[in-house]
């Protein structure tokens, strides 16, 4: 089964500085003879180096269970090397959860920590919207969902044609009347795959589509669309409906994907770097991103993949600092330092559904840190709360977020 998003929010929401979750992604080797084996004495050594690792000793108990089940499942996987694994699991918290993905994880992994390890399905995910692809010739329909390279079906329409449509008639009179008549239900059938395709879009079925059709209809399908839905198509192939195999689909319709990611993910990049430089809606560098999620004031973020940064989180409220300070600024409790910074933001940026785009060897995003978010507002233009509404914050408790105390004190 594949991930939608509401399971990684579920995922992320679990943070507990007493508890002890694992993360396993299980990324398949070329399909070779021996492959599986090599994979599974991997597997092993992984488990063993990350209860290693722990040293409190409760929390290697708990852990333990889970990396075992975790290699015992490994042993029974079954993949010809187009599948990876993604597996949660917290025995502590009762969370067990399994899921397919694409062998596009770059390595096989286990993590322990307080908090599940999103990173690697954050990059598959990454601003992947909910993709549509849409088939259509005179008189069926058929509609999938494209989900982190699955395709699946989930309507099939079909209108036939009436039988004197389908007549051919004798020429002159009739045949002309019988035309326009196969032209008349043709044109009624694409009028309710287009309400059909806004009744789904409103719904939030899919946020984006992709058309599949003979070229010659596309122009009278299209002119059916409703304006907004229109505006959500990001490409079209030609294709015949009934000979089309999914394969093809599939293929055809992640290239369009793909394409129109990268275009994305290039003009969001020229956005936020303008902006930023204009001082605008855009920042860079660690701590200013930073400051910018917890303000709540970021659209999209954009993070190099090979982003390194040093920052502390506190254990108790999740604030997360560029200062290596030794106890919170929000709420007092100590902090420990983060590994993985790109790894530690990612709650956030899940809880919140921030488009996210992971940025590969780009010089001039080196140059600025590695970090950039566009922006939605900027809170400096906000009316300032005063310092008095911001000491009741204070006494409100550690459960109050701090972003507003931080702000008003700056
Ligand atoms: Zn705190």
């Amino acid at each position: 089964m594949s991930i939608s998003r509401e399971q990684i929010r579920e995922l992320a929401e679990l943070q507990d500085e007493n508890t002890c979750a694992v993360s396993f992604y299980y990324q398949p080797s070329a399909p070779r003879n021996k492959a599986h084996k090599e994979d599974i004495i991997l597997i092993k050594d992984l488990a063993r180096e990350s209860l290693r690792r722990i040293q409190d000793k409760a929390k290697r108990d708990c852990a333990r269970q889970d990396i075992e089940r975790i290699v015992r499942l490994s042993t029974e996987l079954r993949t010809n090397g187009t599948h990876g694994k993604a597996v949660f699991t917290c025995a502590d918290k009762n969370v067990w959860r399994e899921f397919d993905v694409p062998a596009e994880l770059g390595s096989t992994q286990i993590f322990i920590d307080r908090h599940f390890h999103l990173k690697p399905l954050a990059r598959l995910l990454g601003a992947s919207p909910l993709l549509a692809v849409v088939l259509v010739d005179k008189h069926r329909a058929r509609i999938f969902d494209l989900r982190l390279g699955e395709l699946a079906e989930r309507d099939d329409l079909f209108h036939p044609l009436s039988r004197r449509g389908r007549s051919d008639g004798f020429g002159g009179y009739d045949g002309g009347h019988a035309q326009r008549r196969v032209e008349d239900e043709v044109r009624h059938h694409f009028k309710n795959v287009a309400g059909l395709l806004k009744e789904l879009q409103e719904k939030g079925v899919f946020e984006k589509w992709i058309l599949a059709c003979q070229d010659a209809h596309r122009p009278i399908f299209e002119s059916q669309l409703h304006p907004y839905i229109s505006q959500t198509l990001i490409g079209h192939f030609n294709a015949d409906l009934g000979h089309v195999s999914a394969d093809e689909i599939r293929t055809h319709a992640q290239q369009i994907l793909d394409r129109w990611h990268d275009e994305r993910r290039q003009d969001m990049m020229n956005q936020t770097l303008s902006q930023a430089r204009s001082n605008g809606r855009g920042v860079t560098g660690l701590r200013r991103v930073l400051r910018s999620l917890e303000l709540g004031e970021v659209q999209t973020l954009l993070v190099g993949e090979n982003l390194q940064g040093h920052a502390v989180e506190c254990t108790r409220c999740g604030h997360i600092d560029a200062h290596l300070v030794s106890f919170c600024p929000v709420c007092g409790h100590a902090t420990q330092e983060i590994v993985d910074v790109g790894e530690a933001i990612l709650p956030w940026v899940v809880r919140r559904d921030i488009e996210t785009f992971y940025v590969k060897d780009d010089p001039e995003f080196d140059k600025v840190g590695n970090i950039a978010a566009l922006l939605r507002f900027r809170s400096e233009k906000v009316q300032p709360i005063s310092v008095s509404a911001a000491e009741d914050l204070e006494k409100a408790g550690a459960e109050y977020p701090g972003r507003l105390r931080r702000y008003a004190r700056r």
